[in-house]
């Protein structure tokens, strides 16, 4: 029969002719085999409920989603010079979800290249390059993105922040510069002090990028007017405004489809990638019809990938799953219950500091009594629930947040075990003697 590898030799061969610089989760790495709705299992059959995956948005191997993809590679996959009728489909799903002057979509086939092409954007339409961003913000893995991403460049390996590049402090109400809810105008100060240093240099704003609650810093929610205050002071310096919805977006924020909505705001670039293909590579970038105009400078936008047939078969069967099963709405209850449930842990064990998020995005702060990080208790407790068979990732600057985004179909008996565990795990010796 066909020859199975063992997880050691996986190991090794990986180790030799892999890139150097890839990470694997957990010290005894999982080899996963199925997956499905919000469980996976690995190769001993043991199920794992997912808490992590929010590329599986509708959940692991969907039957809908792989049925579109599985029928339509079986007929036809070309380029977007041909004319298919399913990327004005997946257009016209993807439009359904946005406001009016978001109006005219590029098919991409990641994260980072959905932001690569914004910038590019940014640049024919504004005649500037220099770009306002988050400190610890994460925006992809391309040479631009990585320039516009204090998350790695001011981490290992990485030199600073690129000459055209400006950081403003994280916005978190909790351990940030400025603290409490009230915070948002003094976040907003801080973009508008980016902008006067790039105006001091005799250059103009390309463009403002944040997600509308930010990932990799530990899943910051932005406070209360400080992204409407934001964008008004970059438009007013004729920048763009993009939201980077690569992680947040396609309704899983609950009370809105979009992040950027919980604010008020309208961007003029909206990125999309992860959920969008539920775990095929397909991403978006959505822009109004000025931005797009710009850019259709004569030189042609050619993408071998983007728009393809079977990536918009399965795009397409997400959004409509998404709408079908209504997992925006039902991420709203699970992640409200959840999230109320978390609270009620941080009464009993105070190592939690900070509960958050929106939807089934949510986070939890691991903290002492002077508000220090703890990074090993948080590593702790994502290993321990590993034990248990659920799992959870870590991140934030200090690695002492704990991440729950689950695939939507996530649900409140999902979360009840959770919190089970979670509860059991908080009252271990390593969680109360740090
Ligand atoms: N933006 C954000 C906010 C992300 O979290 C990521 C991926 N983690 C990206 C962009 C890049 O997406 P991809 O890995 O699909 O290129």
């Amino acid at each position: 029969g066909k020859h199975t590898a063992g997880n050691d030799e996986i190991i090794a061969y990986r180790k030799q002719h892999l890139g150097k610089s890839l990470s694997l989760q957990y010290k005894v790495p999982i080899k996963m085999v199925r997956g499905a709705g919000q469980y996976l299992m690995d190769q001993y059959g043991r199920k794992y409920l997912d808490t992590v995956n929010n590329v599986a948005h509708v959940g692991h191997e969907h039957p809908a989603v792989v049925r579109a993809g599985q029928e339509q590679m079986a007929l036809i996959n070309t380029n977007s010079r041909y004319l298919h009728e399913n990327i004005n489909e997946l257009a016209k799903e993807l439009l359904e979800t946005l406001p009016p002057e978001l109006s005219v979509l590029h098919f991409v086939n990641s994260g980072s290249e959905a932001n690569e092409l914004a910038i590019r954007m940014v640049k024919s339409a504004t005649g500037q390059r220099d770009i306002i961003a988050s400190e610890v913000g994460y925006h992809g893995n391309t040479n631009m993105c990585i320039d516009i991403s204090s998350y790695k460049f001011d981490g290992k390996g990485g030199q600073g922040a690129p000459e055209h590049t400006h950081i403003f402090p994280l916005p978190d109400a909790f351990r940030g510069k400025y603290r409490g809810k009230d915070t948002g105008e003094q976040y907003a100060m801080e973009v508008r002090h980016q902008i006067d240093n790039i105006q001091a240099k005799g250059r103009g704003v390309g463009a403002f990028i944040i997600e509308p609650i930010i990932s990799c810093g530990g899943q910051i929610e932005l406070p209360k007017d400080f992204l409407a205050k934001a964008y008004q002071y970059v438009g007013e310096a004729g920048g763009l405004c993009i939201s980077d919805e690569v992680q947040v977006g396609c309704g899983r924020m609950g009370t809105t489809f979009w992040g950027f909505q919980l604010h008020g705001v309208v961007p003029d670039i909206v990125t999309i990638g992860k959920p969008l293909g539920n775990g095929h590579p397909l991403a978006a970038v959505a822009c109004t019809q000025e931005v797009a105009e710009r850019f259709a400078n004569g030189m042609e936008y050619f993408n071998t990938f983007g728009g393809n047939p079977v990536s918009c078969a399965i795009g397409a069967e997400v959004l409509r799953v998404v709408k079908r099963e209504k997992l925006q709405s039902h991420a709203l209850a699970v992640g409200n219950y959840l999230k109320k449930e978390l609270i009620d842990l941080a009464k009993k064990f105070p190592i939690i500091g900070d509960v958050r998020g929106q939807g089934l995005f949510l986070g939890i702060e691991l903290v002492d009594e002077k508000m220090e990080p703890l990074a090993a208790q948080t590593d702790y407790l994502a290993n321990r629930m590993k034990d248990h068979g659920i799992l959870m990732s870590t991140d934030g600057p200090d690695h002492n947040i704990l991440k729950i985004k689950p695939p939507m179909v996530f649900t409140q008996e999902n979360a009840e075990e959770l919190i089970f565990y979670l509860k059991g795990i908080l009252a271990e010796d390593f969680m109360i003697n740090y």
